[in-house]
């Protein structure tokens, strides 16, 4: 796609561990437009946050990106010298993290932060880079920003402290922000005020989010398209709309039905069963061992993606291919 800002393609990361070469991420790829927020869901464990990771090149020993491109504005992130590599950091791609309080110095005043931010991108001087912080944690609707910015971070509340990480992150006006769970360690109602507070900046900043979550529910009034994700593979990719309407993968479909309150009366239930151990994955769906639908063609080979409408792409063989249509294995079924 011409429009994307960021475009995934085949990207690997694996960890060598005693266990063996473990592949957290394998062949993921995604686009995301300009303005757009994509969601990238799945349960703990099913790479997400080593996506991320990979996108901005943290990833650390023992893990290393194998093969892939991450092309961000027209340029191959991982083909860049580290020195370019540090600018878009920040600069050119914001995060936002599950826990605040490891990602803030606990000995720097919040407004500090902000400054520290803009200075190593050259984007202000001292005096103007305070004024600007004070701007930044009033856009991102901080009361009292010009008593908060000298504040500590722990003497804030959860939720004050993931508003001050937004403002960070967007300090340096990147186009794209990736929130790895950043609601995840709020409370409910805090949740959605962060949640809404994503939706403004995406729309005052005119930012791409890359929004990571476990919960489905959180994707739902956020997104415009979700990609889910299982075992380090998207199996299912759709604009918000069908991801809810028409989920087509029974993974989806268990995400869905483990949302609380998600269809009346139903009992909140999860997917039965874990994640499982990436390093021995299965042959075919490594989503099999869990699937309520399984057939005997899914232990054969992981399977290829069908697209059923514009947008929306599944890798299941309850949707086959045209081409995997024809040769039905022993057994296979019609
Ligand atoms: P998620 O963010 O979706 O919960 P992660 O991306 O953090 O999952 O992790 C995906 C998988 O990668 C984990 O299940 C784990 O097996 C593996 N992994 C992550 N970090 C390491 C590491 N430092 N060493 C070995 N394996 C790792
Ligand atoms: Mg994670």
């Amino acid at each position: 796609m011409s429009d994307a800002l960021l475009a995934v393609e085949g990207l690997t990361t694996a960890f060598e561990t005693r266990a063996g070469t473990l592949t957290a991420v394998n062949g993921v790829s995604f686009d995301i437009c300009r303005g757009e927020t994509l969601g990238l869901v799945g349960e703990s464990g099913s790479g997400k946050s080593v996506t991320a990771f990979s996108i901005i090149r943290l990833v650390q020993p023992p893990g290393r990106v194998m093969a892939g491109r991450v092309v961000f504005q027209g340029r191959d992130l991982l083909s860049l010298p580290e020195d370019e590599m540090r600018q878009v950091r920040g600069a050119g791609i914001g995060f936002v993290f599950q826990e605040p309080m490891s990602a803030l110095n606990p000995v720097m005043r919040v407004g500090e932060h902000i400054v520290e931010a803009l200075r190593v991108h050259g984007l202000a001087t001292r005096t103007e880079a305070r004024a600007r912080a004070i701007d930044l944690l009033r856009a991102a609707r901080i009361g009292d920003a010009e008593r908060r910015v000298d504040d500590y971070p722990h003497q804030l509340s959860g939720g004050m402290r993931q508003r001050v990480m937004i403002a960070i992150a967007l300090a340096c006006r990147p186009p794209l922000v990736i929130a790895d769970e950043p609601t995840t360690a709020l409370d409910v109602t805090v949740q959605a005020q962060i949640l809404e507070l994503l939706r403004d900046m995406k729309r005052e900043f005119g930012i791409s989010l890359l929004l990571i979550t476990h919960d489905l529910g959180v994707v739902a009034e956020t997104a415009d398209r979700v990609a889910i994700m299982y075992a380090g593979r998207i199996v299912e990719q759709a604009p918000v709309r069908d991801i809810f309407r028409r989920p087509a993968h029974p993974y989806t479909r268990g995400l869905l039905a483990s949302i609380p309150g998600g269809a009346a009366g139903s009992r909140l239930h999860a997917i039965e069963g874990t994640v499982p151990n990436l390093a021995s994955l299965p042959p075919g769906c490594s989503f099999a061992p869990r699937c309520s639908e399984r057939m005997p063609a899914c232990s054969a080979a992981f399977p290829e993606a069908t697209t059923l409408a514009p947008g929306h792409s599944v890798r299941c063989y309850l949707h086959p291919t045209p081409d995997s249509r024809l040769p039905i294995p022993d057994g296979a079924g019609t």
